[in-house]
């Protein structure tokens, strides 16, 4: 069996384990601050430490998990999307995007997807596995650890890649809590973004966690017949009883819901689809982004024009409901999510599976 992978542990975890190895009490923060502050990447980098314990850390842990086996970037060099190949020969992606002096990172939670969305080249993968806190906590070491080379850091953190972070809910919040540690990499809450398929008891347990990071709903339709056409899970959980949740959170939180709209040509970029939206926000504290469907080859959807993105948009915040409209960036490099990976010859989970196991 492999060792386990040093990201995996939280800083307490690792005081235990270096106590019971003989060492002095202040070893255990300084191996986090190695591995949190300066970004090292393997044990022979902590040079402050004495050469036993690097080699009982090499033998007892793993330090990188994540091997890059494509490297893409974009032809404006902002965006730099990275395949990784996993010790189980799976694969997953990490994105960053650099814009307008933010650098944001969308990261993965899982191989493939259980919800099986229709136009997501993700869900068309089906499910392979949930990754582990320290894979996730890993991809983000990857791009702070690249950033640092350029004094650039990591501003914002987007849990919008592979998978869906409230199927994986433990994983994916003990991740955060980590990158959060004030001793160790120190990230801000309010500066990570999970985004969701809509899981209602997930979202009711998220509100009552009372947390800073800043919740987004995938919508993408304003009726259930619609919803359920592209996205399964509308099985089990209407549109009205996720708005139910949303509403929850708001009042427990204070805090803004986002949804997520990918307008698909003639499907869901209509006027009525952009009116009922309107009329089911009202009263709600939420904003709404919509953006191009970036087709994918399991999906015979196309991508809204400009001008329909723009009609639902001014449709939208004449109601009230604040709109926005993002940017595809990254298309060049195939930077949506499952895109390069759906393509990649590597272990991926087949589509059979798609759909089921929705908790
Ligand atoms: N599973 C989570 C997070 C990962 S998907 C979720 O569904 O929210 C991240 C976002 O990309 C979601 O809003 C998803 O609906 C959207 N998305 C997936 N495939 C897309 C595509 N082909 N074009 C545009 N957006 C897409
Ligand atoms: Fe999964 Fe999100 Fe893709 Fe749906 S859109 S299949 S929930 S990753």
């Amino acid at each position: 069996m492999n060792p386990p992978l040093i990201y995996d542990l939280d800083l307490p975890d690792l005081a235990r384990l270096l106590e019971s190895w003989g060492e002095p009490a202040y070893r255990a923060r300084q191996v986090w601050q190695g591995l949190y502050h300066a970004f090292h990447a393997s044990p022979a980098e902590f040079t402050t430490l004495p050469a036993s314990l690097r080699q009982k850390l090499a033998e007892a842990f793993r330090f990188q998990v994540l091997a890059p086996m494509t490297v893409l970037e974009s032809s404006d060099r902002q965006t730099i999307k990275t395949l990784f190949r996993l010790d189980d020969e799976r694969a997953i992606e990490a994105v960053l995007m650099r814009y307008d002096k933010r650098r944001t990172l969308c990261i993965s939670t899982q191989v493939g997807c259980a919800m099986g969305c229709a136009f997501c080249a993700t869900g068309q993968m089906g499910f392979g596995r949930h990754l582990s806190s320290g894979e996730i906590v890993a991809q983000v070491m990857h791009y702070a650890r690249l950033l640092h080379a350029t004094g650039e850091t990591v501003t914002n953190v987007v849990v919008m890649g592979m998978g869906e972070p409230f199927h994986n809910y433990e994983n994916t919040l003990a991740a955060i809590d980590r990158l959060n540690d004030a001793d160790g990499y120190n990230f801000g809450a309010r500066r990570f973004t999970i985004s969701t398929v809509g899981l209602v008891p997930m979202i009711r347990r998220f509100a009552q966690e009372q947390r800073q990071v800043n919740l987004a709903i995938s919508l993408h339709a304003a009726d259930d017949a619609l919803r359920l056409s592209m996205m399964p899970v509308t099985k089990k959980y209407s549109i009205d009883e996720i708005l139910a949740a949303c509403q929850e959170y708001v009042a427990a939180t204070g805090r803004r819901v986002t949804f997520e709209w990918a307008l698909i040509r003639e499907v869901n970029d209509t006027p009525e689809q952009a009116r009922l939206l309107a009329h089911k926000l009202k009263g709600l504290l939420c904003h709404v982004n919509v953006i191009p469907l970036n087709p994918t080859d399991g999906f015979a959807g196309q991508a809204t024009t400009r001008e329909r993105a723009e009609a639902f948009q001014a449709s939208l915040e004449a109601n009230g409901i604040p709109c926005t409209i993002r940017l595809r960036r990254g298309i060049d490099i195939q930077a949506g999510c499952g895109q390069l990976a759906s393509r990649a010859a590597v272990k991926t989970p087949t589509p059979a599976d798609a759909g089921r196991d929705i908790p």
